[in-house]
């Protein structure tokens, strides 16, 4: 049976349940905890909101930082610039890699990046996808 599509986080988190939740049923020692967790979806969502809320805020602090118009530290600005960046790169990870990998996996494949239709028979001047009609590289 294939498993449902899931974030990495979600499986991160589902991971973690259900080793604390197998220890517990081997020990016979079941705690009450894991009853009272909200679902993992509604978990996924709040960490996704909290990700762009820190991030946005955090855009607009390094923005507000510069437009004081006084000298910056150049190790303050050099940090808050890291940090930036390292958020980012959650939140690429979590949003766009998944989809990145599965475009270039399909592009492997011989199959069309958007759609998967296979692309393999098609004449070599078509340039883009008859299922979709996105623009196919050739
Ligand atoms: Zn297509």
């Amino acid at each position: 049976m294939p498993l449902p599509r899931q974030q990495p986080l979600e499986h991160l988190v589902a991971l973690t349940r259900i080793l604390v939740q197998e220890r517990q049923l081997k020990s016979r020692q079941i705690n009450s905890m894991f009853y009272h967790f909200p679902p993992l979806t509604d978990l996924f969502a709040a960490i996704t909101r909290l990700l762009w809320l820190g991030f946005v805020l955090l855009t607009f602090g390094i923005a507000a930082g510069f437009l004081t118009g006084q000298p910056l530290p150049y190790m303050k600005i050099a940090w808050s610039l890291g940090v930036w960046i390292f958020y980012a790169a959650i939140l690429w990870l979590l949003f766009a890699a998944p989809f990145a990998w599965r475009r270039r996996r399909r592009i492997k494949r011989g199959l069309c990046p958007a759609c998967a239709y296979d692309l393999r028979g098609r004449g070599s001047d078509s340039k883009t996808c008859p299922e979709c009609g996105k623009a196919v590289k050739q």
